[in-house]
């Protein structure tokens, strides 16, 4: 786990369902349809976030997720 100042402000703008970036809503931004739990989020930012669809929360993608 990265560990510096930035980690839990991200990690509650991810909480609310935002952007770490530019803080969107990522409810608003593009979904692509993955693997059926997982949805891959793009933000108008280009920043690439997965979409749990059992638990509703965001992450950001790992570079090997974006597809
Ligand atoms: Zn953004």
């Amino acid at each position: 786990m990265i560990k510096n100042v930035i980690y839990p402000i991200q990690a509650w703008l991810l909480s609310q369902g935002r952007c770490v970036g530019c803080g969107k809503l990522l409810t608003k931004a593009k979904i692509k349809s993955g693997k059926s739990s997982q949805k891959q989020v793009t933000c108008d930012c280009r920043r690439v976030y997965i979409l749990d669809s059992k638990s509703q929360k965001y992450r950001r993608a790992l570079p090997e997720e974006v597809f």
